[in-house]
């Protein structure tokens, strides 16, 4: 497992591996100018590897979230895919991207260029497809990551990345005192399988973040509605068609320590994941524990599904064309 760096000339350090490409540390400053690494992570291989349904700080394809019955058809032909959540495909298989060794084709002081490529007979994904990620940090403290692909078939594709934020720093027990504002009018309900089912609007529910919320009003308290998920495992729309345009998706605040997060992505929805599945179990890179709510995750994809699922916007990759994506994770501070 090779580690890289990037930073800018405002000491802010983002910290990378190429296993998975994790992001193993965001350092950004607080308030009073103290860095505090906001990403749960580990600092060695064996950690990443007994942790792996969880996914911490990793790069997630080729499909992103679920896919029902782990199957879909394209082009008249039925593509069978792992299934390692129940019946579900979740998060590209057990050995997906987030499980493979990533090559560095570029590095700079502020930006990395790494590259893959997916063979069409190891995952069960059409085509063979060739995937390149960038990080980047620039001097607005703006943490940018790009994603391209190519393959040689039409396939399916959904990238995002899977880092847990904690504005507090990581290690702190939980994000009961971030404040969330999601940019969207709408969210997919979901069944017991964690599966969509339909677009419903946020109004009068406690998935309405158009205006900040604490989480832990909503956390420490479960809701009805977030019973059977433990928390908040919800894809938010952010737009109903595709277009390449970055928009303001989300914004995390830690009130005492004055550090803000904005997510802006080109993508169409975001899931907001509370780490509702972290067990305390494990620990993190600092020696202490990850329990329930400790990280919350801001995942720029399609919606989940998709493949199953003419109405949402598309997931497909035409053959020869180029799939991208930007999503930006922004740094800045409140007094
Ligand atoms: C999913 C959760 C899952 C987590 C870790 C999230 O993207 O929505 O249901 O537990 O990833 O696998």
């Amino acid at each position: 497992m090779e580690i890289y760096h990037i930073n800018n000339k405002n000491n802010v350090s983002i910290s990378i591996t190429n296993f998975g490409l994790r992001v193993l540390a965001i350092k950004v400053p607080n308030k009073d100018g103290d860095l505090v690494d906001v990403a749960l992570g580990f600092d060695n291989f064996e950690d990443y590897k007994k942790a792996s349904t969880q996914y911490f700080g990793s790069i997630v394809g080729q499909y992103a979230n679920r896919i029902e019955n782990a199957q879909f058809s394209l082009n008249e032909i039925d593509y069978h895919l792992e299934k390692n959540e129940g019946n579900n495909h979740i998060h590209g298989g057990s050995n997906g991207y987030h499980k493979v060794f990533w090559r560095l084709v570029k590095a700079e002081k502020n930006k990395l260029r790494f590259y893959h490529f997916f063979a069409e007979e190891k995952d069960g994904y059409p085509g063979n497809t060739h995937v390149y990620v960038n990080y980047f940090i620039n001097d607005q403290n703006e943490f940018m990551i790009e994603y391209e692909a190519t393959s040689d078939k039409d396939t399916i594709i959904n990238l995002t990345n899977h880092t847990y934020f904690n504005l507090k720093g990581e290690g702190k027990e939980n994000v009961f005192d971030h404040f969330i504002t999601i940019n969207s009018d709408s969210y997919l309900t979901t069944d017991k399988k964690s599966l969509p089912v339909n677009i419903k609007s946020v109004l009068n529910s406690p998935f309405d973040h158009r205006t900040k919320n604490r989480m832990g009003d909503f956390l420490e308290n479960l809701p009805e509605s977030l019973k059977l998920s433990k928390g908040f495992d919800h894809c938010y729309v952010l737009k109903d068609t595709l277009n390449s345009e970055l928009i303001h998706a989300a914004t995390l605040e830690e009130p005492e320590n004055g550090i803000i997060m904005n997510v802006f992505t080109t993508e169409p929805g975001i899931q907001l994941y509370t780490g509702n599945f972290l067990d305390g179990l494990t620990k993190g890179k600092s020696g202490k524990p990850y329990p329930v709510y400790s990280g919350v995750c801001l995942e720029t994809q399609k919606f989940p599904n998709t493949p199953n699922r003419p109405d949402f916007p598309s997931a497909l990759l035409k053959k020869n064309h180029q799939y991208k994506s930007t999503t930006i994770y922004s740094f800045s501070t409140k007094k």
